[in-house]
Formats: C-alpha cells, sequence, structure tokens
C-alpha cells in the first residue's frame, strides 16, 4: 500500500527520482525560510502582508515545479531547464525575502549561496556562473532600493558591505563549478574504463582464448548449475573428445598450423549442437560436450553430424590432411555426479583410441 502510494507520488524511473530529491531539497528550504519568515512576523520584525504573500508565492512554484517534474516524461522539458527554471525561482524568493526580512536580513543571503551550490550538481558551469550573476545583480537591486528608500534602517555602507561579502561568496561558489564539473567527467569517465574492464574480465574468466569456446573452469560453473536442475524423465549425456594424432600435426606443420586446426575443429563442432548443448575446450586437444535432455542415440547423432564435419573441413597450411577426433559417451544415471559421468566417458575415449580412433565408444 505504502508502496503504492509512494510510486504514484515519486514514479518509478531513478532519473525522475533524482529530480525530485533536488525538488524535496529544495521543498526543505522553503519550509524553513517559511517558519523563520512566521517567527519574524510574530515578533513584529517583519511585515506579515509582504510575508504571507511570499509563503504562497513559494508553495504555489513548489506545487507548480512537482506538477512539472512528475509530468515530465510527457513534457519532455530538458532536465537542466526544469533545474535552470528552478533556481531562478528560488533566486526571485530569496530576493524577496531578503526585502523583507527586516534586522534579519543577512540571513537570507545563505539561502542565495545555498541555490548556487544546488546548480553545482544540476546544471554546467557556464548555467551555474550566470545564475550566480543573475543572483548578485538581484540582490544588489533590492539592496540598493531598500538603503536608497530608507537609509536609517538600512544604512548604505551596511548594505555595500554585505553586497561584497554575498558577491564574493557567489562567485567563488560558482567558480568551484567548473572543478566540480571535471571531477563529476572523470569519475564517468573512470566508471565507463572500469565496466569496460569488469566486460573484459567475465570473456577472460569464461571464454577459451584460442577456440571460443567455453573454457574448463565456466564449464565446471556449467556441471554444477546442471547437477542441481530438475531433469526429469529425460537423460543427460556427456562426451569427451579427442583429437587424432594431434602431435603429428604440431611435429609435422608447426604449432601455428595445430592451432588453426584447434580454430577450425571448434568452429565445425559448433554447428553440429543443439541448442542447449554445451562444448568446452577441457584440455590441449581436448574437449567436453555436455547434451542436457538427450537419450544416448540422439548424443550419437550429434557426435556422428559432428565427424562427418570435422572430416570435411579444409584447415589452412594443412595440405589437406585429414583430421579426426575420437569420442567416449556416457549417459548420466539418476543423481549421479558428473565428475564419474566424466570419468567413465573418459574410459570410453581410452577404448575408442585402442580400438583405432576415429571412432564414438558409449561407456
Ligand atoms: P592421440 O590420437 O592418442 O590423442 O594422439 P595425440 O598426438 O593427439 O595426443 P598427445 O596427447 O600425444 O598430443 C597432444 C598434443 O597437443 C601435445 C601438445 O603439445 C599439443 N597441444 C596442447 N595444447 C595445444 C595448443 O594449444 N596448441 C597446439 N598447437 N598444440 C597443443
Ligand atoms: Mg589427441
Ligand atoms: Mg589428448
Amino acid at each position: 500500500m505504502l508502496r503504492r502510494i509512494a510510486d504514484l507520488l515519486c514514479g518509478s524511473d531513478a532519473g525522475l527520482h533524482r529530480m525530485l530529491q533536488y525538488w524535496a531539497a529544495t521543498c526543505v528550504l522553503y519550509v524553513v525560510c517559511i517558519l523563520l519568515l512566521l517567527l519574524q512576523v510574530g515578533q513584529g520584525l517583519s511585515n506579515a502582508g509582504a510575508a504571507h504573500g511570499l509563503i504562497v508565492f513559494g508553495a504555489c512554484g513548489a506545487c507548480v515545479f512537482y506538477v512539472l517534474i512528475r509530468a515530465n516524461a510527457r513534457l519532455r522539458l530538458a532536465p537542466d531547464q526544469l533545474a535552470v527554471a528552478q533556481a531562478v525561482f528560488s533566486l526571485v524568493c530569496s530576493v524577496w525575502a531578503y526585502a523583507i526580512a527586516g534586522p534579519l536580513r543577512a540571513a537570507m543571503l545563505a539561502m542565495a549561496v545555498v541555490i548556487i551550490v544546488f546548480c553545482m550538481f544540476a546544471l554546467r558551469p557556464r548555467q551555474t556562473l550566470m545564475l550566480s550573476a543573475a543572483a548578485i545583480v538581484g540582490m544588489g537591486a533590492v539592496m540598493w532600493w531598500l538603503q536608497a528608500r530608507d537609509p536609517l534602517r538600512f544604512p548604505p555602507m551596511t548594505e555595500l558591505a554585505t553586497f561584497g561579502y554575498l558577491a564574493g561568496a557567489l562567485m567563488s561558489t560558482a567558480l568551484l563549478s567548473g572543478e566540480m564539473h571535471k571531477l563529476r567527467a572523470r569519475l564517468k569517465r573512470q566508471k565507463k574504463e572500469l565496466s569496460d574492464a569488469l566486460a573484459t574480465i567475465r570473456v577472460l574468466a569464461t571464454v577459451d582464448e584460442l577456440t571460443s569456446l567455453v573454457n574448463r573452469r565456466h564449464m565446471n560453473d556449467v556441471l554444477a548449475a546442471e547437477e542441481r536442475r530438475k531433469t526429469g524423465s529425460l537423460t543427460t549425456c556427456i562426451a569427451l573428445l579427442d583429437i587424432d594424432f594431434f602431435k603429428q600435426v604440431n611435429d609435422g606443420y608447426g604449432h601455428a598450423a595445430g592451432d588453426a586446426v584447434l580454430r577450425c575443429f571448434s568452429a565445425a563442432a559448433r554447428t553440429s549442437l543443439r541448442a542447449n548443448d554445451v562444448l568446452a575446450r577441457w584440455g590441449g586437444e581436448e574437449f567436453l560436450l555436455l547434451l542436457p535432455d538427450a537419450a544416448p542415440h540422439d548424443a550419437r547423432a550429434v557426435l556422428e553430424r559432428m565427424a562427418e564435419r570435422v572430416h570435411a573441413m579444409v584447415v589452412p597450411g594443412l595440405d589437406g590432411k585429414r583430421i579426426s577426433f575420437s569420442a567416449g559417451l556416457a549417459t548420466r544415471r539418476a543423481g549421479e555426479p558428473f565428475a564419474e559421468v566424466i570419468s567413465r566417458a573418459d574410459h570410453a575415449l581410452y577404448q575408442a583410441k585402442e580400438a583405432g580412433r576415429d571412432r564414438i565408444v558409449l561407456a
């Protein structure tokens, strides 16, 4: 219930949340100012009519900005346009508050500085600088007007000195905004570099560099996940494949040609798989094939299709030499750990090699 109300008020978009957070922070500032103004009116320090006018103006402005931010998915105003409009509105309020705050007016200047600090986070440095300049001009105008109208209550030298402090504070805050912008740009760049590095590490941790097949480490994770999966009545098969006389390729044609055989073998083998089969490079020229939900004859069909494609492949630099592989195929028994299934497949592979190679033997 509470969540639904929160969703209704704040929406579910992260960008909208951020804008509403800024809006809420501005509202806290308004509320503090309103309470102080009411206190001053109560003490007879401020004019009640002017103070009430400002309170109504501020409250209406806060409501209008809430509606604008909440409806911005449809209105499509640029976020910085909205932020500039909010900052201008808040500055008008602070100038107005300065004009009516009487002896406590200097306290209102802190509000103007806080508004410019908000701008540092939401706007570009140039926009922040322009708004600071506008705040200085606005405050300067109202100070000049106050001292010209009533020099006894608003001594010209006091107003001038106050103006000097304000201008200094606002300009140095605005200049800091440039540094802040550079810092944010650097953080953004570093975040991108970090996420690129993470993506690379993820690939390195799961993919074999030479063949682009799943590597042994990731295959162990796949097998562990498969062990946890409920398989129903269908069986899972495991095949261990080993390229025949691979050492002869390395010795006769060179290591680079051997690498080319591994790459071509992997590409040809991959095209023979079913959608859920996983083929991994298990070691040098040895591969492990996981065939989920496959009866032994389905698994054998996959391996025979693979053998045809491997026989037909043309490896560069090998002068048409025919490549073959031997395979040991094992069907997983109910609840049997994969370590044992692999061990049985390995034994069957050994038999395939003993029987003359280029064949599939069932465990
Ligand atoms: P068998 O038919 O009994 O399997 O004979 P084989 O020659 O294929 O088997 P053996 O295990 O004697 O040779 C495997 C060779 O694979 C030895 C090793 O140098 C080579 N090898 C392992 N990894 C790589 C690799 O990444 N690239 C290349 N080019 N050769 C590799
Ligand atoms: Mg071999
Ligand atoms: Mg081997």
